[in-house]
């Protein structure tokens, strides 16, 4: 299960550099697949596109790019250092940790 951050957040900012997918953003920012990652342009996917933020005033993950820390860590990064317990997890984005460790795989190159 990927995790999302709720509308408490307090745009602290630390989540963001704990992150090791960097999934994590500042609100209004653009982000890439491609960003901390080892994934590079192909003719499937682009990695390096810029994509629209997914939230503009508040911190957002990247269900694309959010493992749960799987791979990692044992304990999601993010949720561990929000002061406010805003990071939780994304019921609609579930996926088991076989399934997030692939991702981690796909993101990093660990085939
Ligand atoms: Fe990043 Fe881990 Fe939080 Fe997902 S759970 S956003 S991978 S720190
Ligand atoms: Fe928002 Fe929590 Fe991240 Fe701070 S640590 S930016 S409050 S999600």
């Amino acid at each position: 299960m990927a995790i999302k951050i709720t509308n408490k957040c307090i745009n602290c900012g630390a989540c963001e550099p704990e992150c090791p997918n960097t999934a994590i953003y500042e609100g209004g920012k653009k982000w890439r697949m491609s960003d901390g990652t080892s994934l590079k342009k192909n003719k499937i996917l682009d990695s390096t596109i810029f994509q629209k933020p997914k939230k503009k005033d508040i911190y957002f993950v990247v269900t694309e790019k959010c493992t749960e820390c799987v791979g990692f860590y044992d304990v999601p990064q993010c949720v561990i250092v929000c002061p406010v317990q805003c990071c939780i997890q994304d019921k609609k984005n579930f996926e088991n940790k076989d399934k997030l460790m692939k991702k981690k795989n796909f993101l990093h190159g660990g085939h």
